[in-house]
C-alpha cells in the first residue's frame, strides 16, 4: 500500500494549485501531499534568492482556475491590479498593449494563503524535505527520496502518482529513468538569467513609458537587456517591481560590442537609474517582502516539454518550461495546467490506472488549452532576439498592424504572412530582413499549431510525430541564426 494517493514535488505556485485541484475534482476523496524544501515559514520559495518574480499574472488565467476549481484570490495576495502590460520599442516610439487585466501578485503571501487553504481541505505538507530523486517499481514511478533538511537523515514517501512541481532546476525531471519521450535538459539559449528588486521610490519626472501605476511596462533594447527586455510593473504608486532578464549568448555579443564586462546585476543596476520616474529609490523592507526585495534566478523561454507524462509521473509549471517564449510569463501557463492535470489525475486514479498511456491525456488538454502556440513564439523569440534595436523599432512601427496587436494580446502568433506584398514599400536592406523573418516564423507558425493540433492520441505516435517537429524546428532555427549576417 502507497503512503499516499499524489505526492506533489515542489509546493510553490503549481504545486498548490495542483493539490487543490486534484482535491476538487476527486471530491476530497484522495489523500494528497505536497513536500517542499523550504521551510513552513517561508513556503513556497523558489531558491535561497528568494520568490524571484516579476509578478504579474493575467485576470483571465486567474479567472480560469477560479471558475473551474472554485478558488479565489483576493487581498492580500493580489497586491495591485493593471490594466494590462505595454511593450515599448526600443525608440520608445511604438507601444503595443497586451494581456489585458491583470493583478500583481504578491509571492510570498499567496504561499501562505495558498497552504492555508489546502490544509482546510484535507491537503497535507512536508516541509524542508528536499527531493532528490523518484523511486520506481520495475517501469513504474512509485514515491520519492531524499533528505530531510531537520534531521538529515534520508526520507521514502511512497504514492501512486508523483506530480513535479519543482520548478525550473528539477532534479526529478533530469533524473527521469522510465521514458525516452520526456526532454531532460534544456538548451542553455532557452534560459533567461532575470532578476529584480521590489522597491519603494519618490516619484520623479511624470513619464509613463517609465513608470505608470495602471500598466506593466516591457522595454525592449539590446543594449539594457540583451536577449530579453527591462521591466517596470507597478505595485502601488510609488511601489515597483523593477528588472530585467538576458540570454548570455547575447549579453556576451552586447558587451563585445560596447566593450563593456556588464552582468545581469550591474544591467538592474543601470537600468534603476537611468529611470526618470523613479527617483530614490530603496528596497521594501514591508514584512511581506523583507526576504524578498531583490534576487535573481532563471527562467525558460522555450515551448512547454514535447512530453509532460510517464508511468506514475506528471509535469507542471516551470519543471515543464511552461512560461511563454515570448514573455517569461510562467504563472498563467503554472495556472491553467495545475488546474488541468487535477482533473486528469482524478480520472486517472478513479480508472485505477497511472500507466503513461492513461495520464497521455494531460498532453492533449494542455496542448489544446495553451499549449498549441508555444513552439511558434519559441522560434518568434528567437528572431526578436536576434534583430538590432533599429529593426526592432522599425518592425513595431511598420509592420503591426491592430490585428496583429490582437493576436499578441491574446498570446498568439501574429500572422506576418502578408509582409512584403506589392505596393508596400519597406526602406532598407535591414528592415527587408525583418519582413522577411517575420514572415518566415509566421508561416512555420502555421504549420506548428496544424502539427500541434495534430499531436499523437496515444504514446505510439510520439516518436514520429516529435521527429517531424525537431527537423522543422531545428532547420527554422539554423535559419533564424543567420538571419542578420
Ligand atoms: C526574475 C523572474 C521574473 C519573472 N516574472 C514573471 C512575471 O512577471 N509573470 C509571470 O507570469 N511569470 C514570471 N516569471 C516566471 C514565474 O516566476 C514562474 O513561472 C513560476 O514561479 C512557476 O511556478 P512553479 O510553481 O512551477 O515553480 P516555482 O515557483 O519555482 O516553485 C517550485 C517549488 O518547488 C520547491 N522545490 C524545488 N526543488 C525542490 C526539491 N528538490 N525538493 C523539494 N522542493 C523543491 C521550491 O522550494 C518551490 O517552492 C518570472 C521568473 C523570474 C525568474
Amino acid at each position: 500500500m502507497a503512503d499516499y494517493d499524489v505526492i506533489i514535488a515542489g509546493g510553490g505556485l503549481a504545486g498548490t494549485i495542483s493539490a487543490q485541484s486534484i482535491s476538487y475534482y476527486s471530491n476530497q476523496n484522495l489523500k494528497i501531499l505536497v513536500i517542499d524544501r523550504s521551510p513552513e515559514f517561508l513556503p513556497g520559495r523558489k531558491s535561497l534568492a528568494g520568490w524571484v518574480c516579476g509578478d504579474a499574472c493575467s485576470k483571465e488565467a486567474v479567472d480560469f482556475m477560479s471558475e473551474r476549481i472554485k478558488v479565489n484570490w483576493t487581498k492580500p495576495e493580489i497586491e495591485h491590479d493593471v490594466k494590462g502590460v505595454m511593450a515599448f520599442s526600443p525608440d520608445k516610439k511604438t507601444s503595443i498593449p497586451f494581456d489585458g487585466d491583470g493583478f500583481m501578485l504578491n509571492r510570498t503571501k499567496l504561499p501562505e494563503i495558498q497552504n492555508e487553504r489546502c490544509k482546510k481541505m484535507g491537503i497535507e505538507f512536508e516541509f524542508e524535505m528536499n527531493i532528490t530523486g523518484l523511486i520506481y517499481d520495475d517501469q513504474q514511478v512509485v514515491g520519492v527520496q531524499g533528505i530531510d533538511n531537520k534531521t538529515k537523515q534520508p526520507f521514502k514517501k511512497t504514492s501512486k502518482i508523483v506530480i513535479d512541481a519543482t520548478g525550473v532546476t528539477s532534479m526529478l525531471r533530469n533524473g527521469l529513468k522510465n521514458s525516452t519521450k520526456v526532454e531532460k535538459r534544456i538548451d542553455r539559449r532557452d534560459l533567461e538569467s532575470t532578476g529584480r528588486y521590489i522597491m519603494y521610490f519618490d516619484q520623479g519626472q511624470k513619464e509613463l513609458s517609465e513608470f505608470d501605476p495602471d500598466y506593466c511596462i516591457i522595454h525592449l533594447d539590446q543594449d539594457i537587456a540583451p536577449g530579453g527586455y527591462g521591466w517596470v510593473f507597478p505595485k502601488g504608486d510609488n511601489k515597483v517591481n523593477i528588472g530585467l532578464g538576458v540570454e548570455k549568448t547575447f549579453l556576451d555579443k552586447r558587451n563585445k560590442r560596447l566593450g563593456k564586462k556588464d552582468n545581469v546585476e550591474s544591467l538592474m543596476k543601470e537600468y534603476l537609474h537611468r529611470n526618470v520616474a523613479i527617483k530614490n529609490a530603496k528596497l521594501s523592507e514591508d514584512p511581506e517582502d523583507i526576504n524578498n526585495n531583490s534576487g535573481i534566478f532563471q527562467v525558460s523561454v522555450r515551448r512547454q516539454n514535447d512530453c509532460m507524462v510517464s508511468a506514475g509521473y506528471m509535469m507542471v509549471g516551470d519543471s515543464a518550461w511552461m512560461p511563454k517564449p515570448i514573455d517569461a510569463g510562467g504563472i498563467g501557463p503554472a495556472i491553467i495546467a495545475a488546474t488541468i492535470l487535477g482533473k486528469n489525475v482524478a480520472e486517472a486514479l478513479e480508472a485505477n490506472d497511472v500507466s503513461e498511456a492513461n495520464l497521455w491525456k494531460y498532453n492533449l488538454d494542455f496542448i489544446k488549452e495553451y499549449g498549441y502556440k508555444t513552439a511558434g513564439l519559441e522560434l518568434f523569440r528567437r528572431l526578436v532576439q536576434q534583430m538590432s534595436n533599429d529593426q526592432i523599432s522599425y518592425g513595431m512601427k511598420h509592420f503591426l498592424g491592430n490585428m496583429d496587436v490582437e493576436s499578441i494580446s491574446k498570446g498568439e502568433h501574429p500572422d506576418f504572412t502578408g509582409l512584403g506584398k506589392i505596393g508596400m514599400i519597406i526602406r532598407g536592406a535591414l528592415n527587408q530582413t525583418v519582413a522577411k523573418g517575420l514572415k518566415f516564423t509566421s508561416t512555420e507558425n502555421q504549420w506548428l499549431v496544424e502539427h500541434y493540433n495534430n499531436y499523437p492520441k496515444e504514446p505510439q505516435g510520439f516518436g514520429e510525430w516529435n521527429k517531424s517537429l525537431l527537423q522543422r524546428l531545428e532547420a527554422a532555427f539554423a535559419k533564424i541564426e543567420v538571419f542578420n549576417d
